[in-house]
């Protein structure tokens, strides 16, 4: 991690930078753009990537993860239409950085991560940090029983199916987004699901990515 926290006009115009990048890229929801603006990536990253913080581009962050690219925050996010006020459970933690993207939008965010080394760093710097939110180490399959129902679920790893649990956990009327193993090629398919009622789902699909698996257990691998 970025050991200083500083938040220079520097970090600030390198941001308004990949904003402006990511209106050009098709991101449109003005207050998924905002939060973007607000939260400082760069402190996410190992230092010696302060430089690249501001570029549309994953990084590794340790224990064999990864920081998704701010396009697929952006996208994923926009898809999820969060309003103020909303319970947002996010699967996959990672660098905290979807988090607070959420959590800068109004969200109250609810993030489970399953690698405990990954968790306890990530800990430690939401704590510095403005954004408020609730971080578990578990494992995502299961959701989060006692804080359920959500407005919204977020999944930031490649799943391999629906998790049946965190569609139990999903508000009637909820979204989760999530991207879905895909039987033809390595990478998975982005679906929008709403919950229209207990037995009945729509499901649309938004264009294929590449995520890192969403295994289960918690551990250290
Ligand atoms: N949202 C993150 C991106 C994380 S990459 C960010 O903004 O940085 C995906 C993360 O999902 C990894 O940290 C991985 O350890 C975690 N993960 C994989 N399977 C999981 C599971 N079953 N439960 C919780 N987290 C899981």
């Amino acid at each position: 991690m970025n050991t200083s926290l500083e938040d220079n006009y520097r970090h600030k115009g390198l941001r308004q930078q990949l904003v402006d990048q990511l209106r050009t890229k098709g991101i449109t929801d003005e207050a998924v753009l905002a939060a973007l603006n607000e939260v400082p990536r760069h402190i996410f990253l190992d230092s010696s990537f302060v430089e690249l913080a501001y570029q549309d581009q994953a990084f590794p962050i340790g224990s064999g993860q990864t920081i998704s690219q701010p396009h697929t925050v952006a996208f994923q996010t926009q898809l999820l239409q969060v309003e103020k006020g909303m319970k947002v459970l996010e699967i996959g933690t990672g660098s905290g950085y979807q988090a607070c993207v959420l959590a800068a939008m109004g969200a109250k965010v609810f993030s489970i991560e399953r690698q405990r080394n990954l968790f306890f760093k990530t800990k430690e710097i939401l704590e510095q940090l403005p954004f408020r939110m609730k971080v578990f180490l578990g494992d995502g399959f299961e959701g989060l029983p006692m804080y359920a129902p959500f407005d919204r679920i977020i999944i930031t790893a490649g799943a391999p199916r629906l998790p049946e649990t965190l569609i139990q956990q999903l508000k009637t009327g909820g979204i989760m987004v999530i991207p879905m193993d895909n039987a033809e090629s390595e990478g998975q398919t982005m679906l929008k699901i709403t919950k229209l009622g207990d037995d009945t789902l729509k499901k649309e699909a938004f264009g294929d990515f590449k995520f890192v698996p969403m295994l289960k257990e918690i551990g250290n691998d």
